[in-house]
């Protein structure tokens, strides 16, 4: 399968390097933005919820536009680029203007009329697996967006539900390969939703990289316990640093670059 590189400002998504996208579950505020990622050595990208689809709707669930604006202020001034989740189609026109890349969670991998209008942008979007889908059902789902003309997809991911409950999701590491194989499209892995506890980040991450991945996306905080959502498997920036470190090596021991 011919690959697909995705380019998106200085970046190439699926190219020799691993692309390193990093920061807190949800933008909480412009402060804590610059906590969560001012010393993190090596990041392409900046991620942060805005408008989240929280399972209980009890839970935070971002800052809605606040969140973008932040995101977009910070991201710019650190010359880094920015993702994050689009959960209504509505929003589309302002996604285009001030976030570099789309995601689409894995709660909306089927929301199928979001993928037909994100189809109709030329933006990149990385779709998230859904944790109960199977990877024919996220290939599927890209194919509404692709059908749509747009091209510039990115895979993610993201564990899936298993009997095993000592993980909050299962990381289907088997994944990378098949959507490598099946598909031109680069695979991120997120190690973070699929541990759900931020002892099990640096195997998972490590193991990606290994197994093929072209990226990570790690959920990165200042102040874990004071974390506003999933603040179980949020590493500290220091601790981040660490894992990159390591990352580094296994990337260079199977031919890529950080
Ligand atoms: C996220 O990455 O912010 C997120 C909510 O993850 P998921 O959609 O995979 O649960
Ligand atoms: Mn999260």
């Amino acid at each position: 399968m011919n690959k697909k590189t995705i380019k998106v400002g200085n970046l190439e998504i699926g190219s020799n390097k691993i692309v390193l996208i990093a920061g807190p579950c949800a933008i909480e505020s412009e402060e804590e933005l610059i906590l969560d990622t001012k010393d993190l050595i090596k990041v392409d990208v900046y991620r942060g919820g805005t408008f989240k689809s929280r399972t209980s709707p009890h839970s935070f669930s971002g800052l809605g536009q606040k969140g973008i604006d932040i995101l977009n202020k910070i991201s710019k001034t650190n010359n880094k680029l920015s993702i994050t989740e689009i959960t209504n189609a509505n929003f589309i026109p302002e996604y285009e203007k001030n976030v570099d890349i789309i995601q689409v969670g894995a709660r909306n991998m089927q929301n199928f009329e979001l993928l037909k209008a994100l189809g109709k942008t030329n933006k990149p979007i990385m779709i998230k697996r859904g944790f109960g889908n199977t990877l024919e059902e996220l290939l599927y789902a890209a194919e509404y967006i692709s059908k749509e003309g747009n091209e510039n997809i990115i895979l993610c991911e993201r564990g899936i539900r298993t009997f095993e409950n000592s993980t909050r999701f299962t990381l289907d590491i088997s994944a990378i390969s098949v959507l490598k194989n099946k598909t031109p499209y680069p695979v991120i892995v997120d190690p973070s939703h699929a541990a759900g506890n931020k002892e099990y980040v640096e195997s998972l991450s490590l193991a990606a990289v290994a197994a093929g991945a072209d990226g990570l996306m790690i959920e990165v905080h200042s102040n874990p316990e004071k974390a506003l959502s999933d603040k179980e498997q949020a590493l500290k920036p220091e601790e981040y640093n660490k894992l990159i470190e390591k990352v580094e090596k296994v990337a260079n021991a199977v031919g890529r670059s950080i």
